[in-house]
Formats: C-alpha cells, sequence, structure tokens
C-alpha cells in the first residue's frame, strides 16, 4: 500500500442541540469567541481528487456552503441520531452535479436507521430528482473508501454500539461513553485523534472532559482535539485547563494526515 496525504476539515464540534443553544443566554451562548459557535459534528477529509465526509447533520447546507464542499465522493456515517444524519438530503445535490447515486456507509443498523428515516428517497413517487440518492453500504470490517484504507472502530454510545474510524495516522470517534479494549488497541500509536467530551457533568451517553482526557493521555497522540461540545465549556478557559497535546477542537480546524491508499 502507498500513503498519501489527505487534509481533514473540522466543519463542526457541537453537541446535539449546537451551541449557541436556541433560548439560551449563558456566557457561552452569547460569547463573541467564534470558537464558542459550534456547528453539529462532522468532519471532511480532502485532497486533490476526493473528498469523504464524516456524518451530515442538521447543519451540513450551511457546512457545505461554508467550507465550498463542492464534490462529495462518499458519506461514512458514525450513527443515525438526528444531528448526524439529517442533512442527508442536501446530498441531492451532488447527485444533480455528479449524476451518480452517493455511496453511504454505516453498520447494518444505522443504514437501516437511515432507509427508515429517508423512506421517501428509497420509494420516490415520481422521476425529477427531488429526492436524495443514496448507495447505501454496510460496514462489516475495514473497507476502502475511494481508495483509502478505512478501519472501523467500535465505540459505545450509552448501549448502542456505533462507529468510530481510523484513517492511517488519525481516528474520529465522536458520541463515545466506552470504548472497548480492541478500539483502544485499534488506535494506539494514532498521530491525531479527535474524541468527544461533552461537558465536565457526567452523562449517560458521552464522555466528560474527564474522561475523554484519560483516555488521550492513554493514547498518548501528538495532539488530541474534543468533539461534540455542548455550551458549558467555554473554549479559551477549558483549552487553558487541559493538559499539553489536548485541546477543544474548534469549527473550521484543519490539518493534514497520512492515510494508507488500497492497492488499485
Ligand atoms: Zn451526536
Ligand atoms: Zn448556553
Ligand atoms: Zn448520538
Amino acid at each position: 500500500m502507498s500513503s498519501s496525504q489527505f487534509q481533514v476539515v473540522v466543519l463542526g464540534t457541537g453537541t446535539s442541540a449546537g451551541v449557541p443553544v436556541i433560548t439560551c443566554d449563558c456566557p457561552v451562548c452569547t460569547s463573541d469567541d467564534p470558537n464558542n459557535s459550534r456547528l453539529r459534528s462532522s468532519i471532511l477529509l480532502r485532497n486533490e481528487e476526493k473528498t469523504i465526509l464524516v456524518d451530515c447533520g442538521s447543519d451540513y447546507r450551511q457546512q457545505a456552503l461554508r467550507y465550498r464542499i463542492n464534490r462529495l465522493d462518499m458519506v461514512l456515517l458514525t450513527h443515525a441520531h438526528s444531528d448526524h444524519v439529517s442533512g442527508i438530503d442536501e446530498l441531492r445535490l451532488y447527485n444533480w452535479k455528479q449524476r451518480h447515486a452517493i455511496p453511504v456507509y454505516g453498520s447494518p443498523h444505522t443504514l437501516a436507521d437511515v432507509r427508515r428515516r429517508y423512506d421517501y428517497a428509497f420509494h420516490p413517487m415520481q422521476n425529477g430528482g427531488g429526492v436524495p440518492q443514496l448507495d447505501l453500504i454496510p460496514v462489516e470490517g475495514p473497507f476502502d473508501a475511494a481508495g483509502v484504507a478505512v478501519t472501523p472502530l467500535v465505540a459505545y454510545h450509552g448501549a448502542l454500539p456505533i462507529l468510530g474510524f481510523r484513517f492511517g495516522n488519525f481516528a474520529y470517534i465522536t458520541d463515545g461513553s466506552f470504548l472497548p479494549p480492541a478500539t483502544l488497541e485499534a488506535i494506539r500509536g494514532v498521530r491525531f485523534l479527535i474524541l468527544n467530551a461533552l461537558r465536565h457533568r457526567p452523562h449517560p451517553t458521552h464522555f466528560t472532559v474527564e474522561q475523554a482526557t484519560a483516555i488521550a493521555r492513554e493514547i498518548g497522540a501528538e495532539h488530541t482535539w474534543f468533539t461534540h461540545i455542548t455550551h458549558d465549556l467555554d473554549h479559551a478557559t477549558t483549552n487553558r485547563e487541559l493538559p499539553e497535546g489536548i485541546d477543544l477542537a474548534h469549527d473550521g480546524l484543519q490539518f493534514d494526515i497520512d492515510v494508507e491508499m488500497a492497492p488499485g
């Protein structure tokens, strides 16, 4: 396998409600710091030729316009909660431009949820291009995404098993509250890690900052960023308190990773 460089663009770092939270006047929601504005969590991987989206949530239209995502080769889904899939209808814009169905990878359970939620996309009532054309591809093990070797990672979101993904020297895990030993093993040695950290107070289905920090220390990546953040956390204050090499991510964060290209 040969290696290749991709750019990661963090499209959103917010928890399900986003930040600011509708109806909230707290200091973070009313802050002037742009790093306290968090669209729903999602990342993009891109190089000159290929563009891979991980999760397509409620803010995808804004994200696509803000980061000029003019082409999309595929979507990988971590799970089918609304904040990760409710932008899927926007994919029809790529169907029109690229003239093919968009491959959507996820666990069989996630894809079954997508099929239920977007029932109209699979039973079009008329021709006319009004619905997204999706090619649902179940993830059962390591796979190639646009030629990039991807290792799926199991994370538990409360009792729900969901997927994270490792791409070369980078791993992305959102919405976890427990990582099984096999997943910790599979991400050991990454240079860059994005992991979810909701807030300081415990939550049944999301890591706290303290829990995520313990995992980040154990993995020891050169840089770990936290995502899926609620309005409890002020960006600058929290980052001052976090250990070296661990920070809250912010919308628009970009860095380069090395991935393995599958042969052929
Ligand atoms: Zn979420
Ligand atoms: Zn608030
Ligand atoms: Zn979730």
